[in-house]
């Protein structure tokens, strides 16, 4: 009966599949949790600024108060943070969150929605969700890096209401063009441009927004700023836009710790900055290893690498041995010769490496 009953977009929907958990490989290899290393979620290998963990431990006896609905102290050191007033600002309870208001807002049953995979599961998830048509676009694969299929994505811009766009791109590392992102923009349509990753880059275009009224841009604090189990995001958009976004999200969205560690968060420029430069040596360092064992690793602006290889059951060889990392099996257009590694701490990374040669 359930059957009959459950929307059909709803039976369509693909599911998400997370990387894997420290606990459960600990389980299936029994390995002591201790030694296992995780680098399959693309996060924070410093943990966390002491500046948030101490105030949500100073905070703590305060939860049995709501937190503030639109959390404009947030908005208001955001707004330093990335130099645009806190009405171009609307958080969420992760950037996913604010994805979903996007799709909400944007995207009518039958409306065309273009993404560029290999990306994001969850943007193909929400179009689906709410009835919407996923247009596909591939990546092109190059000797060195992925780069956007030009002429076909403008070619489908012209079929949709709204386009994501992930820079630099999940799982494959690379940023979009400036020029192909303004011609995107010059056209009838949103465009969401997926910044999780933007403070490892050194880039962002978050500045557009004071020039096309149609770009969303998404941040969130779960990547280099290492507050991924807190769900705290945020997209930076035109006022009219924010208007809109608001009008569908839940009024208390971002919890009271959360939005309270944010804040210390943005203070914390010297936990970001070292954040940062750990992620950059160690990315240089993990493709310059990977190119010289013959592997084919991809140049990244993220905080993690793409590779390839012809080595069968690769990533369960290094799970065997106390190493978490992503088989790309469940991204289109990838298959199980794709591996993204995190970048963790140089200690972390060694070992990766180490490890990797030994399963070669
Ligand atoms: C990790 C990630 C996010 C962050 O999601 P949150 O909900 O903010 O934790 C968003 N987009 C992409 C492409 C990501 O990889």
């Amino acid at each position: 009966m359930i059957e009959r009953l459950v929307k059909e977009e709803i039976k369509r929907v693909p599911p998400y599949i997370p990387g894997r958990g420290i606990e459960e490989i600990a389980r299936t290899y029994s390995l002591p949790p201790e030694e296992i290393i995780k680098l399959a979620s693309n996060e924070n290998p410093l943990g966390a600024s002491p500046k948030a963990i101490e105030a949500i431990r100073a905070n703590a006896g305060r939860v049995n108060i709501y937190p503030e609905a639109m959390a404009d102290e947030l908005r208001e050191a955001l707004s330093h943070y990335v130099g645009l007033s806190p009405e171009n600002i609307l958080v969420g309870n992760g950037s996913d969150d604010v994805m979903e208001q996007c799709v909400k807002v944007f995207l009518s049953r039958g409306e065309g929605a273009v993404i560029t995979p290999p990306t994001f599961s969850y943007y193909k998830i929400l179009i689906t969700m709410y009835g919407a048509r996923c247009i596909e676009v591939q990546l092109k694969e190059g000797e060195i890096e992925y780069s956007f299929d030009e002429a076909a994505l403008l070619d489908a811009a012209e079929q949709a209401k709204l386009l994501f766009i992930c820079s630099p791109n999940n799982p494959t590392g690379n940023l979009v063009p400036e020029a192909l992102l303004r011609e995107m923009l010059e056209r009838d349509v949103i465009v969401v441009l997926d910044e999780a990753y933007a403070e490892f880059s050194g880039t962002s275009f978050a500045h557009l927004v004071e020039h096309y009224e149609n770009l969303v841009v998404l941040r969130t604090f779960s990547k280099a700023f290492g507050l991924a189990g807190l769900r705290v995001g945020y997209c930076l958009a035109s006022e009219e836009v924010v208007d809109y976004l608001a009008r569908v999200r839940q009024p208390f969205s971002v919890n009271l710790l959360a939005q309270l560690a944010a804040i210390a968060a943005l203070d914390d420029r010297d936990f970001l900055r070292r954040s940062v430069e750990v992620v950059r040596e160690g990315r240089r360092y993990i493709i310059e290893q990977l190119r010289k064992l013959g592997i084919k690793a991809f140049r990244s602006h993220a905080n993690f690498v793409l590779f390839r290889t012809d080595k069968q059951g690769l990533v369960e060889e290094l799970m065997k041995r106390g190493i978490i990392t992503r088989g790309c099996e469940s991204f289109p257009g990838l298959d199980a010769r794709y591996v993204r590694v995190s970048v963790g701490t140089p200690e972390q990374n060694r070992r990766f490496v180490e490890t990797l040669e030994e399963v070669l």
